[in-house]
């Protein structure tokens, strides 16, 4: 069947897209139909055709799925952050399960994989889970100065203050904020100028020590910033309050965050807990958004390289060293690799503040750093972790791996589709998959993190 532009076509909903659009099929031509969840059955108005798919708005709902939910939040069909909140939280958590699932079988090559998967680990809270946010400030049409989040794929601000995945002291502390600008007539950067002071407020939690951070990202010296001291004074009555910084960011740039830390009261840092390890984190360290899931993801890691107290771990990927002094806790030795040297600069100095003298860390990317440790040094692995981001593991790699021959290959992932491509060319060299697990660190988006055990047969 042709279709035109305009068109009503009826549809059932079958699958959800990578931006959290539902996905359904007419006469086996897919259409993507924002804010439509799976199950929905729908009256659709075509809007846009390509040659093999095509993009449609719900003009009716004719029977709600029956995993179809009100949100929570009152913003949440506008704003760009969660993007499944119309789904309930358990229909979400299957659909990731099978998404993992889905994508080892059909890419991965692997039969019967759900055998060998564990029940997905979801959250038992599924709100206010967040210990990082950062909210653009702008001006509303009446001169008001606001703050909330970006519209999807925009950057128009969804004026909002209390998002219902952030930690909920961000109301308060986004409260004082306009407030004290509003009095000292600070006014909000534009983009389209260039011109104005405050451009986004960054807030970071200690979901396990309390501690708070405030930093202030602008587009001016510190002294415009007039009267500080008020707003000081405010935030700290704040229980928690640990750091007040403001960042300097004079580009015309998309980038949030500029190199430039000053302090206004308090340390540069807070301090936080995964497990029993130690972070201290800055406005600028990576850390991981959801602490109480990356426990579970990484304990899972943990369990899954099987150590006993003399191996020698390689962390590939490892950021800030996160799952590299998890495994230190058990290993003889660890040994990280990670592309950014500010990364490597906070892992070191988080294995310095826990007391760990058993783990060494390399600036550089994986695919070269460990084919040249191992041609050159001859260096062994028992176990090799991997955390790539979304495009996985290189080739190079990969090989690199099969020629160590560790006894087990962990592989930690936030894209299921390059898992499966990676775990497929591993199972080509004789690793085989041994257990899955798929742990929600993302509810109401559609992210899927996920950890595979494979061990050399
Ligand atoms: N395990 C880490 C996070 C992993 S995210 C933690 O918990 O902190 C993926 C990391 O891979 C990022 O820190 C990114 O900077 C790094 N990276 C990206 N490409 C890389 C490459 N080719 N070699 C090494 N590291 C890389």
């Amino acid at each position: 069947m042709d279709f035109v532009k305009n068109q009503i076509v009826i549809l059932t909903v079958e699958d959800i897209g990578t931006n959290g659009e539902g996905i359904g099929r007419v006469d086996g031509f897919t259409l993507f139909i924002k804010g439509a969840v799976i199950g929905d059955r729908i009256e659709a108005r075509i809007i846009k055709l390509k040659k093999h798919y095509g993009y449609a708005r719900i003009e009716k709902i004719i029977e709600p799925g029956k995993d179809r939910v009100t949100p929570v939040c009152p913003v949440a069909d506008k704003c760009g952050g969660c993007t499944i909140q119309h789904m309930s939280y358990e229909k979400q958590l299957e659909w990731k399960f099978y998404k993992v699932k889905n994508c080892l079988e059909r890419i991965g090559g692997l039969v019967d994989i759900e055998s060998k998967m564990e029940p997905i680990y979801g959250m038992e809270m599924p709100y206010y889970y967040r210990n990082k946010a950062q909210f653009p400030v702008g001006t509303d049409k009446n001169g008001k100065m606001i703050t909330g989040f970006y519209a999807g794929r925009t950057h128009s601000i969804i004026e909002n203050t209390h998002c219902y995945i952030q930690s909920e002291v961000n109301e308060q502390v986004l409260q004082i904020i306009l407030d004290y600008c509003r009095r000292n007539h600070i006014v909000a950067y534009d983009e389209k100028t260039g011109k104005g002071i405050l451009r986004h407020i960054l807030t970071r939690v200690g979901f396990r020590t309390g501690e708070i951070m405030v930093c202030l990202i602008i587009n001016a010296n510190k002294k415009k910033m007039r009267n500080i001291e008020e707003l000081v004074e405010e935030l700290i009555k704040i229980d928690g309050m640990t750091s007040i910084t403001f960042n300097i960011n004079r580009e015309r740039t998309n980038r949030i965050l500029g190199d430039r830390i000053i302090p206004v009261w308090g340390q540069n840092y807070i301090t936080d807990y995964i497990g029993n390890v130690k972070y201290q984190i800055s406005p600028l360290s990576f850390y991981q958004v959801n602490p109480k899931q990356t426990e579970v993801l990484y304990g899972k890691a943990l369990e899954y390289a099987g150590l006993e107290g003399n191996e020698t771990v390689w962390d590939l990927y490892c950021g800030i060293g996160t799952i590299s002094l998890f495994l230190a806790q058990k290993a003889k030795k660890v040994y990280g690799v990670e592309i950014v040297p500010q990364a490597i600069e906070d892992a070191k100095r988080n294995a310095e503040i826990n007391g760990f003298d058993n783990v060494d860390f390399f600036v550089g990317k994986a695919e070269e750093v460990l084919p040249r440790e191992y041609e050159k040094n001859g260096v062994y692995a028992d176990v090799i972790v991997v955390d790539p981001p979304r495009k996985g593991c290189d080739a190079s790699l990969l090989d690199t791996i099969v020629k160590m021959a560790p006894k087990r290959v962990v592989y930690v992932s936030c894209d299921p589709a390059t898992l499966a491509r990676d775990v497929k060319i591993l199972g080509e060299s004789g690793y085989r998959v041994e257990k899955v697990s798929v742990v929600d660190q993302f509810g109401h988006s559609v992210h899927v993190e996920s950890v595979v055990k494979l061990s050399r047969e």
